[in-house]
């Protein structure tokens, strides 16, 4: 994996919305004829203006979006948090058939010409994505019955970190129902591969340990402006407690993190990239080959070759000799 969930989170806020207050906007206050009880106000696309790299902004092309929104199948009760609305590609037609939208935008510009023209039942949220806590999102989502679902078109540049982000909310007690989300296709790739093939890896584990991922359809380069140098996915991710549970999810994300550096390596050597393995006690030599034991693991398998459950195994074991301090 390129970016670790924190360092990027950490890179994210450093780069974007260190020192940005989030602003959110007053459902109803910017949209006057709703207010009078006139026909709501209907978002407009915002007038094109350069696209700015740094926040990945690539935006979907009309012809796309029905599909997307198909997918989707929003229901008149669903409650969205849509991450990058960006010109409101989206933002309009699922404002337009669901109970209500929470949109984050790390945009300042997009955020403010997206709230001057927003509905009632569209809040806009302006920020980095990744600094959202649970507190944040139970507040904005006070007085909602349903479940919350999410959307959006992500920026290549943060898709991984905002997917480990949405597992560590689901985690903190955020009931998301599931996630429909376009990103690089490699990335997709990787998220939905099996063990054993040369995609599998941190993100298929991390991901798919606390969400079924279904790939929906692919999109090219010409799906968005300004177009992509890669091709696109959608997919849909439904979240759920992660199965098996780990003793210690920590110990789990540590130890997949650190084995797939040396992905290569056979599993006993890979090991040694986990500092508690790596590191054993004056005197003593390392665990590896009990903890193998243990977990009922052959240390010349590959890393990549282990099942998720394999993975909790080995992380239990760890977990429990840890706490016994026999490490
Ligand atoms: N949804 C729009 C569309 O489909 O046309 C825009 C999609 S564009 C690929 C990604 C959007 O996410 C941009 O509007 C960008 O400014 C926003 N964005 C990038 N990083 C973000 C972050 N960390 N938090 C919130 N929004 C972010």
């Amino acid at each position: 994996m390129r970016d670790g969930p924190a360092a990027s989170a950490q890179r994210r806020r450093g780069a974007a919305a260190s020192s940005r207050e989030w602003r959110v906007s007053q459902p109803g206050a910017l949209a006057p004829e709703a207010e009078r009880g006139g026909a709501p106000r209907r978002l407009s696309n915002a007038g094109p203006r350069r696209a700015r790299k740094r926040f990945g902004q690539h935006f979907l092309e009309p012809a796309w979006v029905e599909k997307l929104l198909r997918a989707v199948a929003p229901r008149t009760d669903d409650t969205f948090f849509e991450i990058g609305p960006g010109r409101g590609a989206l933002t309009r037609p699922l404002t337009a058939r669901c109970g209500r939208v929470v949109a984050f935008e790390i945009d300042r510009d997009l955020a403010a010409t997206l709230r001057d023209e927003a509905p009632r039942h569209l809040t806009i949220v302006e920020g980095d994505f990744l600094d959202v806590t649970p507190d944040c999102l139970r507040d904005l989502l006070s007085n909602t019955g349903s479940s919350p679902r999410v959307v959006g078109n992500l920026p290549y540049n943060a898709a991984s970190p905002i997917l480990f982000k949405l597992v560590e909310l689901y985690s903190a007690g955020i009931a998301l129902l599931d996630a429909t989300v376009m990103l690089q296709r490699e990335v997709a790739d990787r998220l939905a591969a099996s063990p054993g093939t040369r995609e599998y890896g941190v993100l298929s584990i991390l991901i798919g340990h606390a969400a079924g991922v279904e790939r929906l359809f692919t999109l090219p380069p010409g799906a968005f402006r300004p177009m992509p140098k890669v091709w696109s996915a959608a997919v849909r991710l439904r979240f759920h407690p992660p199965d098996p549970p780990a003793t210690d999810p920590s110990v789990f994300a540590a130890i997949v993190q650190a084995i797939f550096t040396r992905r290569r390596k056979t599993l006993a050597n890979a090991l040694l990239a986990y500092p508690a393995a790596g590191r054993p006690k004056a005197g003593r030599q390392s665990s590896v080959p009990e903890v193998l034991r243990l977990a009922d693991l052959d240390g010349r398998r590959r890393p990549e070759t282990l099942s998720i459950t394999e993975l909790v195994r080995l992380a239990d074991v760890f977990a429990s000799v840890s706490r016994r301090a026999v490490l």
